[in-house]
Parts: C-alpha cells; sequence; structure tokens
C-alpha cells in the first residue's frame, strides 16, 4: 500500500523515496507493478495501466526532477534547467481520459505516460503558481516528505498529522515524562 500524506498527488507521488536523507532511502516504486499500484491507489486511474520498465524509468526521472525542483524552490536556489526540461517534456504529454460515467461517477483511463503527464502537469502549477512559495518540509526531520502549506497562519508543521505530527508529540512527550520520572527516582 503506498501513502498519501501530503494532500497533493504530485507531492504524494514525488513521497515514494522515503526518508531521503537516510543513507539508504525507501524506494516505494521499486517495480512496474508498484507503479501500477500508485496510479490506482492515487485515483489517478482506475485500472493498472500495465506499466513497463521504460515507463518506471520514466517514472523515477519525472519525480526526482520534481523533487529537484521543489528543494530550489524551499531553498531559493535557481531551478536546475535539466529538471524543468524533463518536467515540462512529461507535461506536454496527453493526461489521462476522465468522463462521466452513466451511474454518475468520474472515470478515468489511460496509460502510465498519460498518468505521468498529469503528475508533471500538477507540479507545474505548484511550483509555478502561488503554491511554490508555501513549500515545506515535513518538521519530522527524517521524514522528507513535502507539502503545501494551505493551513490557516501557515503553520502547518508536518506532512500528516496522524502520522508524523503524532509521532514527534509522542517522543516529545516521552522526553519530558523520561525527566519527571528520573526526578522521582523510579
Ligand atoms: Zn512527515
Amino acid at each position: 500500500m503506498h501513502a498519501f500524506p501530503s494532500g497533493t498527488l504530485a507531492l504524494d507521488f514525488v513521497g515514494t523515496l522515503r526518508v531521503r536523507r537516510q543513507p539508504v532511502p525507501l524506494e516505494q516504486l521499486s517495480s512496474p507493478m508498484l507503479l501500477d499500484a500508485w496510479f490506482v491507489e492515487s485515483g489517478l486511474l482506475d485500472e493498472e495501466p500495465a506499466s513497463t520498465e521504460g515507463d518506471l524509468r520514466a517514472a523515477v526521472k519525472l519525480r526526482e526532477s520534481i523533487y529537484s525542483l521543489v528543494k530550489a524552490r524551499l531553498t531559493g536556489a535557481p531551478l536546475p534547467a535539466d529538471a524543468v526540461a524533463v518536467v515540462n517534456r512529461q507535461a506536454s504529454g496527453a493526461p489521462e481520459l476522465i468522463q462521466l460515467g452513466f451511474g454518475g461517477r468520474a472515470l478515468r483511463s489511460g496509460s502510465a505516460a498519460q498518468g505521468l503527464a498529469s503528475i508533471a502537469r500538477q507540479s507545474v502549477e505548484i511550483i509555478g503558481g502561488d503554491d511554490g512559495a508555501l513549500l515545506r518540509e515535513c518538521g519530522r526531520s527524517m521524514c522528507t516528505q513535502v507539502y503545501v502549506d494551505r493551513s490557516r497562519g501557515r503553520r502547518r508543521e508536518w506532512c500528516a498529522m496522524r502520522t508524523c505530527g503524532n509521532r514527534a508529540k509522542a517522543s516529545a512527550y516521552r522526553a519530558r515524562h523520561r525527566g519527571t520520572v528520573e526526578k522521582a527516582g523510579v
């Protein structure tokens, strides 16, 4: 199962390489099957697009290009030109097809390349739009998930409260209570 903590599809996609600062980051897209699963679990496509090894390579290349652009935005560095070229090339493709079903539900179909086009287009809107100034990295430094902080007062600290927020709070609580327990001589 893939994780979708950030509330933004393209940034959850970037998060499929987890704990980026660890010596060996966790790769969640290690096979075309896992890429297929991501498309369906994300809701981008209704059916697995039967991704190939080539699609997987393109997906990882797009993901890392988006990440390097986000990182440049976070640090105020100039955007790396090669990453801009990769994202623009993918964004120029046709995105998935979306149609209204007779039952009233939106139906999404397409190939892996179309799914990637959609992710690339969304990342262009984020990085190149007003959201670019709201990009943040999760406050739990192990995590490295990026997100757009649209919260009131821009005070969102975590990629997701349910996971990182609670973990950070629990470890702060333990740290406080360890002190109390030691003082009590238990
Ligand atoms: Zn996090």
